[in-house]
């Protein structure tokens, strides 16, 4: 069985995916507003990741015999000047929620939980995955500057990414 504190700690954790996927849907939608198919084409993907985060806690809560109860999801901005200034604020919010995933890890130590420090441990290497990833893309956002071809090209590379759910959703059920 779960212990209230791990069930109430990773119901907190899929709100906070909620509020993720809804920050990233807003920057799509900025972009998209701006005539940046290719960034709002990125961000939608990164909605689909967080939902998708969510999903796999919704499922182990369940699959532990939890109870999963959907909390309201807080206002997120809805204005970013440029795709640089996006990514800075989406490493801030990364750098967020891997402090988040591993305070939760510890407590999955602390109340000798293995299995959801087991599962948690998927989250903690993607939270290095998430980070990276925006690291790279600020790099290359700051490399071209104001360079309109360079914009170009970057929004080009961004409207190449495709979605493709966590292996980890598939292999539940
Ligand atoms: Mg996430």
């Amino acid at each position: 069985m779960l212990s209230p504190k791990i069930q109430d700690a990773l119901n907190a954790q899929i709100n906070a995916e909620f509020w993720s996927a809804y920050l990233y849907l807003s920057m799509a939608m900025n972009f998209e507003a701006q005539g940046r198919a290719g960034v709002a084409n990125w961000f939608r993907i990164q909605f689909q990741e967080e939902q998708a985060h969510a999903e796999i806690f919704i499922n182990y809560l369940n699959q532990r015999g939890g109870r999963v109860l959907l909390a309201p999801i807080a206002a997120v901005e809805t204005e970013w000047e440029s795709p640089l200034a996006a990514f800075e604020a989406t490493l801030v919010h990364e750098q967020k929620v891997t402090s988040l995933i591993n305070n939760l890890f510890a407590l999955a130590e602390e109340e000798k939980d293995y299995a959801t420090r087991d599962r948690l441990a998927w989250f903690v290497s993607e939270q290095v995955e998430e980070e990276d990833n925006c690291r790279q893309l600020i790099d290359k956002f700051r490399l071209v500057g104001d360079n309109g071809m360079g914009q170009y090209m970057l929004d080009q590379e961004l409207a190449s990414r495709t979605y493709t759910a966590p292996s980890i959703l598939n292999s539940e059920e």
